[in-house]
């Protein structure tokens, strides 16, 4: 598979009390980071050498929408220049609504952008206002149809659902919404409350209280049926595609434990070329851009910590990736890659979850059904402690 290049943009207005993502809320540094990201391709560059052509871009943030077109445009001009592109190769950037206009996102198709990503989060006020997202429900929609105007052909777009104050109604009602304009795309999270954010500590207050077990896998359940009725493939447990030709390509270098290259602040990597074949390695980057800064004017990749996964490490992230997608685990390539027959290691867990309608597994693959995607964590741990 060829590899995918993530670039990082630590930039957001403000801090969404949920969020545990880096990000920092002033511009300042932004020509800073501009030049730093360039120079950090050198480094990459210099110590990588990946040798087949990325076939994805992914500009992920933070708020990669605050960057101008043209910033954009000189990024990827300067990618272009160190490393091979695909010809077909698909470049995302991730788009918070208020933060552009109709020419702005025209100007992102012209600077070779092919694919938005839209964090529409919700198109309800009252659950944007929860969220404490700085878009309402009408801007929001604004900008999923201006995107569609200026000619983007291949829009996603992010829902959270399980937040309090919702109901099945209204879960039911934000799909339904999102639905209308038909995204090609659509990555649907349960609200999780991450240790040390604003809501954490609100939460811990009991200031609310979020929906329990039950009620969170009847809202699973209802936007899986709402968005499969509604024609789009339940490819991955968080992620809908309008068909096979529109899954994420660059989420799939993820799932498929494929060479990834993360530039920016506290973005990952995953090397698994040439002599690291046998023995991947992951790396990430220091999480604050001055720091980041610092690294890369001392000429130093900017490392937060670099790590190599042996055959258990990778037997684990296979078995917990692949059960996440709607193709499942391949036993032969399970078999082929690390000697190990699975269903005669697991057969009699495996037969308990097919008992009770969580998992599937025949001759090719082990796959959960739509029952289990809901409890997939717990049953990939089941497995793996079973291994
Ligand atoms: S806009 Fe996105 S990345 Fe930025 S703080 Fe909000 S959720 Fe986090």
């Amino acid at each position: 598979m060829n590899p995918g290049l993530y670039i990082h943009v630590p930039f957001c207005i403000r801090k969404c009390p949920y969020c545990d993502f880096y990000s920092e809320s002033s511009l300042a540094q932004k020509k800073a980071y501009l030049d730093g990201i360039v120079r950090e391709m050198d480094l990459v560059a210099r110590d990588l050498s990946v040798c087949a052509a990325f076939d994805t871009v992914y500009f992920g943030g933070g708020t990669p929408s605050l960057l101008k077109p043209g910033e954009v445009a000189g990024l990827l001009e300067a990618a272009r220049s160190r490393f091979t592109f695909a010809p077909d190769v698909e470049v995302t950037l991730e788009v918070n609504p208020g933060t552009v206009t109709p020419s702005k996102l025209a100007g992102f198709k012209q600077a070779g952008v092919n694919r938005l990503n839209i964090g529409v989060q919700s198109l309800d006020d009252g659950t944007l206002t929860f969220l404490g997202r700085l878009h309402n429900a009408r801007e929001a929609e604004a900008v999923l149809k201006e995107a569609r105007g200026c000619g983007f052909s291949n829009i996603g777009a992010d829902l959270i659902y399980g937040v309090p104050g919702q109901d099945m109604a209204s879960v039911h009602a934000d799909v339904a919404a999102l639905l209308a304009h038909a995204p090609e795309h659509l990555s649907c999270y349960m609200l999780t409350l991450e240790a040390g954010t604003p809501l954490y500590v609100r939460h811990g207050k009991r200031d609310f209280s979020m929906p329990g077990d039950t009620e969170q896998g009847a809202f699973f359940g209802a936007v899986s049926d709402a968005l499969t009725e509604g024609g789009y493939l339940h490819y991955e447990v968080s992620n809908f595609a309008r068909g096979k030709q529109y899954v994420s390509r660059h989420n799939t270098k993820y799932w498929e434990m494929a060479t990834t290259v993360g530039l920016g602040p506290s973005a990952h990597g995953f090397y698994t070329e040439g002599e690291a074949h046998e023995h991947p390695f992951r790396w990430w980057n220091v999480a604050h851009l001055g720091n980041w800064l610092d690294c890369l004017d001392r000429g130093e990749r900017p490392l937060g910590g670099k790590e190599a996964l042996d055959r258990e490490a990778l037997m684990t992230e296979a078995l917990y990736l692949g059960l996440r997608r709607m193709e499942g685990v391949s036993l032969a390539v399970f078999q082929d890659r690390f000697s190990l027959d699975l269903k005669a290691v697991l057969g009699s867990v495996m037969n308990g979850f097919e008992d009770e309608g969580l998992m599937v597994a025949d001759a090719e693959s082990i796959r959960l059904t739509r029952k289990g995607f809901a409890v997939a964590d717990g049953i990939v741990l089941r497995l793996l402690q079973s291994l």
